[in-house]
């Protein structure tokens, strides 16, 4: 079953994020990860793809020990970002190849160091263009039974002069083919539930999944931070920095990302997804905390 089915059903879904580890000891600590997120009985596993595609080989090969070891959906994220067409039109070629049928289609950002974003001279400049190139591509090969996701942003839409644009590109991204979105990381419950309200007043009808990362230490809150540009909260931030040990800073962010998770469930979201930063401990124990019947909680 693809995502795009399994939306369509009342139960919400529980999936979490992997990256694709870049060393040996990162290799196995990712086998971990695995089995015991996969003992929760996930709907899908998403796996991200590094920047220019320089995860490229690593991405392919954590897909298909999703696929083939765990018999769970993955889904393949996929960038833009220094690419031709062609070298995606292979990439999307060998996925289609190992049964992948889930894609969540994005841009990238620019490469560390490089000032903007300037898109592949023969490659694609938003992920709405790559949602139509997959379908494109796919079609093709004679594969029509696609399901793509894209990226919504609850945190920018909270901000004024961002609202506009923001709604504007996730509805450009539903007419070229998206079948869900899944959120970038917010704190708020209320940023997720008025990216929505908004989304259906201006005819977004997609499923919209929200995204939620149990910030175990303060310095990981703060590198979210700095990475997603979407600010953790102070009080969050002060919990951990208090904490006096390593488990106690777990339980505060777990605590933190369940309560979360929770209003969302109550608000109606169609899922959860769970960034785990390829560790299982927090992740399990958000799970173990939510309604989420068919899963293991
Ligand atoms: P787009 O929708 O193309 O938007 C990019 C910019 O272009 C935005 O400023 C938008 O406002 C503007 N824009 C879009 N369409 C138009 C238009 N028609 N006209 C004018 N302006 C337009 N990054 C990775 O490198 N690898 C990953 O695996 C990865 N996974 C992610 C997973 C999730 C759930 C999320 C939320 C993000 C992920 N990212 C990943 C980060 C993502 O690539 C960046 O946030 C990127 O800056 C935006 O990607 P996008 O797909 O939203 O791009």
């Amino acid at each position: 079953m693809t995502i795009r089915e399994r939306l369509r059903e009342q139960e919400p879904t529980l999936s979490f994020e992997l990256f694709p580890p870049r060393s040996p000891a990162a290799e196995e600590m990712l086998g971990r990860t695995m089995r015991a997120i996969v003992a929760t009985r996930p709907d899908f596993i998403s796996i991200t793809y590094g920047a220019s595609g320089s995860t490229q080989g690593a991405s392919r090969s954590v897909v298909q020990r999703v696929a083939q070891e765990h018999n769970v959906p993955p889904l393949a994220h996929l960038t833009c970002v220094g690419q031709s067409r062609g070298d995606l039109r292979a990439v999307i070629e060998g996925y289609l190849e190992d049964g992948v049928r889930d894609f969540l289609a994005l841009r990238g950002d620019a490469p560390q160091g490089q000032s903007g974003w300037h898109p592949h001279p023969d490659g694609l400049v938003y992920a709405s263009d790559l949602v139509r190139f997959l379908r494109e591509t796919a079609h093709a090969h004679g594969v029509d039974d696609l399901s793509v996701g894209v990226a919504a942003f609850p945190a920018q839409h909270a901000v004024e002069r961002y609202r506009q644009t923001a709604l504007d590109v996730l509805k450009a991204k539903q007419d070229a083919g998206a079948d869900f979105a899944i959120t970038q990381v917010f704190y708020e419950v209320a940023h997720y539930t008025g990216l929505v309200a908004a989304a259906r007043e201006r005819g977004i009808t997609i499923p919209i999944i929200p995204e939620v990362m149990p910030l175990v230490s303060a310095q990981r809150a703060r590198r979210a931070a700095q990475i997603t540009d979407v600010p953790t909260p102070q009080s969050l931030v002060a919990a951990l920095d208090a904490a006096a040990t390593d488990d106690e800073a777990r339980a505060t962010g777990v605590a933190h990302a369940a309560g979360l998770a929770r209003q969302l469930l109550d608000a109606g979201a169609p899922g959860i997804h769970v960034i785990t930063f390829n560790r299982h401990d927090a992740a399990v124990e958000l799970v173990d905390r939510l309604p989420l019947s068919g899963h293991r909680a």
